[in-house]
């Protein structure tokens, strides 16, 4: 485990992130509980300058994920994932709300949003609803109010600002920005989670909220709109890559630790996770390059970050499952670090549709008549 402490942390992203990932490791087993949250990673994500990274260069910001192929992001949110998945889920979220913003968002409303995440407070995007609820925007006499629910939105009770999709009256999905009081309308009682207990995936109470003039984000439907909304899964899937590679590593110390690192089935079982984790790492690098540089018609970017879900999951699944076989029953006591690494990874790979994901990027690859070589150079028809 590569862990150093840089010289300069604010100088660096990806070091601030190898020192967030160190110290959120060692705290992650405390925050372990049904009310767990990471607070402290947080604030050190505030105080290293990771939570203002996203912040556009041409409005002042470090840009982080501007960089050719987003490795840069690509890395932080890996090494986030790496020190805590509850920590990498949390700030995966702030990124995407503040990408969503530079995409979206008018002059006045960047302004105003980019000093709030550079003073420090925490995003979350929030799309997630109970089936035939939602969060509404309601006419009043007096101005548009909200009302409904968000369901498994992370961050309840400590995101501030959070985007969520509403429905306007006329049945259209907007994307709306909500300041939010730390501490109030979350309801975690329904999180009762196998891992990512952290995560703090609660219940959010919109109802009464006022609805402030600016706080519409672009055009109806933006949301939705592809390729970002489907291939902005490229940065879970890097998240997850830490998780994997956690599992991994301490997989890899047990057998060293007890001596047992020259069985030639404990042999066997590590080479095939080392394939794994190395597929994953390529899947999710070529997912962010093809999902930042332009270069694919948007319905080819869609299906390979779609096909990408679907291999980190499975390397996810194999690496869980080979690094359980080693361990053994040690690695379902409490006490050994391996049990709360694998219910957090088991918990976080699970993603929406991931049928839909598999199919929908076949369906793609049978549109076309390219050769299999040519599928994602860019000169296939
Ligand atoms: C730790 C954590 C934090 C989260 N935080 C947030 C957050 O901050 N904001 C947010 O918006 N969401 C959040 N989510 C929710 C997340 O975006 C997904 O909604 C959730 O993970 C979906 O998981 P699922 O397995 O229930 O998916 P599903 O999509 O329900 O899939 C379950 C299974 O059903 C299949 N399936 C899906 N649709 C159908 C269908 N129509 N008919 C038949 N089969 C179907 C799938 O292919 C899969 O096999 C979070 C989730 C987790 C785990």
């Amino acid at each position: 485990m590569d862990q150093r402490t840089p010289p300069d942390l604010h100088s660096d992203m990806v070091a601030a992130a190898r020192a967030v990932s160190l110290s959120a490791g060692q705290r992650a087993q405390a925050e372990d509980r049904d009310d767990g949250f990471p607070a402290a990673d947080v604030a050190d994500l505030v105080r290293l300058g990771l939570l203002a990274a996203p912040i556009p260069s041409d409005l002042g910001g470090s840009g982080l994920g501007e960089e050719p192929g987003a490795w840069k992001l690509a890395d932080v949110l890996r090494l986030v994932g790496y020190g805590s998945l509850a920590l990498g889920r949390l700030y995966e979220g702030h990124v995407n709300a503040l990408q969503l913003i530079a995409q979206y968002g008018d002059l006045g409303q960047r302004a105003r949003l980019f000093a709030d995440a550079g003073a420090g407070h925490l995003f979350g995007v929030w799309n997630t609803e109970p089936p035939g609820g939602g969060v509404v925007i309601e006419d009043c006499g007096d101005g548009s109010r909200l009302g409904g629910v968000k369901t498994f939105a992370s961050g309840s009770g400590f995101v501030t600002r959070a985007l969520v999709t509403g429905r306007s009256p006329g049945g259209e999905t907007l994307m709306l920005v909500v300041p939010l009081p730390a501490g109030a309308r979350a309801d975690l009682s329904a999180w009762r989670a196998h891992g990512m207990r952290a995560s703090a995936t609660g219940t959010l109470d919109f109802n009464g909220l006022a609805l402030l003039p600016d706080a519409v984000l672009g055009n109806p439907d933006d949301y939705f709109r592809q390729p970002v909304f489907s291939s902005g899964a490229w940065r879970f899937t890097a998240v997850q890559l830490g998780g994997i590679e956690a599992v991994f590593d301490v997989w890899r110390a047990h057998l060293v630790g007890t001596g047992r690192e020259a069985d030639p089935h404990q042999l066997a079982r590590l080479g095939e996770g080392a394939i794994a984790v190395e597929g994953a790492r390529q899947w999710v690098a070529r997912a962010a390059a093809m999902a930042t540089d332009g270069m694919l018609a948007p319905e080819r970017v869609v299906a390979f970050v779609n096909l990408a879900r679907l291999a980190v999951e499975k390397a996810g699944l194999d690496v869980l499952q080979l690094a359980q076989r080693s361990v053994g029953l040690q690695g379902f006591l409490r006490t050994h670090p391996l049990e709360r690494l694998t219910r957090d990874l088991a918990t976080y790979l699970r993603q929406p549709a991931p049928d839909r994901a598999l199919t929908g990027a076949a369906a793609e690859i049978l549109r076309t008549r390219a050769m299999a070589g040519d599928l994602w150079s860019g000169v296939a028809v």
